[in-house]
């Protein structure tokens, strides 16, 4: 098959990479020169394992091209893509689709013959329709269907998951889009990937339905944690006890700072506006996000309370500043608003990632940046994991002892037992568990 992918961000170079390593003619197309000259040149311009290779790869054996060229590439593909970002509309939290809608009119400008429109991005209920609409007023000649096909991937695994989905949901209205559909993902369902076919609002709707579930749980166990510490019970083992019963399942009950990321407070918000627009309000998802946004800061002060009560003047570093480990995207970490509460109250903050400071260096002001985690540490009165990256989960405890001022850590992510971090001096303080 021929596949346009436009957008080639995390989703949209991922899934064409994945596509073309399956055997199928890829293009990747994006607005931003910059990104399409770093990919000519061999450069990946996001942090994902295993990427780098598989780009590579693909493009040596024939199978994936980048271009800033739409045109030519639209007119020539089976099947376009749409894997450009959504992300919260300024001022009312909605999701903005006026890149959605630009690349579907600049798509429908250029097909020619039978072409399925995908749309992968995520996408409020009824963004199908009215990009159908969109396509049909800018070329009323043209011979399309449109069809929602929302990506699970995660960042920092996604090339796995995109290769080895738990089920690929598909939703169309038009029955001639169901084979080609098939086709592209032949490889996938070959390998018993469920395939699971639906209307196109009823697609839609999954991903946001997914999203806000997990992040339920998240807030849930978070939730849990708090009231552990009130009353002196563990929440790793509440979550196991819990995640054991079938019905509920042990993934995704990691207490922590707060969940963040390019998805689950967007997509949240955007739930919640959507079923407002609709008048079937989705309250249980309204509390989520207002328990989420509070918690973030909360984190702050809760290092302010481990630092003992006033970090004014006292040096803190932060380990780990993306959202999650194995990734580069910076974009709603709970680092954001952890390190603003503590500059806030006065601290003078540096900060270490493996792999995010680059991105965090256009979010995050007013911090200094340090080049391993041991540097990070040097006369801090206080140390914390944000982010659960594998360098931080065996760091040298007596060699941190001994450069900072004093030995206090706090580990919003629980990767280490109280007991191993006190027996080298250290105060300790984590999420839900007995101190
Ligand atoms: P991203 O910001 O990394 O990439 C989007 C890319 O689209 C950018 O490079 C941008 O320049 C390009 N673009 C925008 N308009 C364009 C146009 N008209 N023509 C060509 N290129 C254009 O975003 P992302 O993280 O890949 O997310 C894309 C979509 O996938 C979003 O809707 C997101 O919610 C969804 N999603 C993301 C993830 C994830 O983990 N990042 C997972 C599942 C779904």
């Amino acid at each position: 098959m021929k596949i346009t992918m436009i957008g080639a961000g995390y989703v949209g170079l991922v899934s064409g990479v994945c596509f073309a390593d399956f055997g199928h003619e890829v293009v990747c197309i994006d607005k931003d020169a910059g990104k399409i000259e770093a990919l000519l040149a061999g450069r990946i311009p996001i942090f994902e394992p295993g990427l780098e290779q598989l780009v590579a790869e693909n493009v040596k054996d024939g199978r994936l091209s980048f271009t800033t060229d739409l045109a030519t590439s639209v007119s020539q593909s089976d099947v376009i893509f749409i894997a450009v970002g959504t992300p919260s509309r300024r001022g009312d939290g909605h999701a903005d689709l006026s890149y959605v809608y630009d690349a579907a009119r600049e798509i429908a400008a250029h097909v020619t013959g039978f072409t399925v429109i995908v749309t992968k991005s995520t996408v409020p209920v009824g963004t199908g329709d009215e990009v159908e609409r969109i396509m049909r007023e800018t070329n009323p000649d043209a011979d399309i269907a449109v069809v929602s096909n929302p990506e699970f991937l995660r960042e920092g695994a996604a090339i796995d998951d995109f290769k080895r989905p738990d089920r690929i949901v598909i939703g169309l209205n038009d029955e001639r889009a169901r084979g080609v559909m098939t086709e592209v993902y032949r490889p996938l369902y070959l390998n018993q990937s469920p395939l699971l076919f639906t209307t196109r609002r009823t697609s839609e709707l999954i991903k946001y339905a997914g999203n806000a579930f997990l992040a339920m749980k998240i807030t849930f166990i978070n939730e849990m944690a708090d009231l552990c510490e009130k009353v002196g019970a563990n929440v790793q083992e509440v979550a196991r006890g819990i995640g054991l019963d079938g019905r509920i399942g042990g993934k995704f009950l990691h207490a922590g700072p707060g969940y963040g990321g390019s998805c689950f407070p967007k997509d949240t918000l955007a739930l919640v506006k959507t079923a407002q627009d609709h008048d079937s309000p989705v309250r249980l998802i309204e509390t989520v996000v207002s328990v989420n946004d509070n918690r973030k800061r909360a984190m702050g002060r809760k290092v302010i309370a481990a630092a003992g009560g006033d970090v004014r003047g006292k040096k803190v570093a932060v380990l780990g500043l993306t959202f999650k480990p194995n990734t580069d995207d910076m974009r709603d970490s709970p680092a954001i608003a952890v390190i603003q509460a503590l500059t806030d109250a006065g601290a003078i903050v540096t900060g270490y990632d493996p792999e995010g400071m680059d991105n965090a260096k256009h979010v995050i002001d007013g911090i200094t940046y340090a080049g391993n985690p041991y540097q990070a540490a040097e006369g801090a009165d206080a140390l914390v994991i944000v982010t659960e990256w594998n360098e931080f989960r065996a760091l040298n405890l007596d060699r941190l002892k001994t450069l900072m001022n004093t030995p206090i850590l706090v580990d919003l992510r629980n990767i280490y037992q109280s007991g191993e971090v006190t027996k080298h001096g250290f105060t300790y303080t984590s999420i839900g568990r007995p101190e």
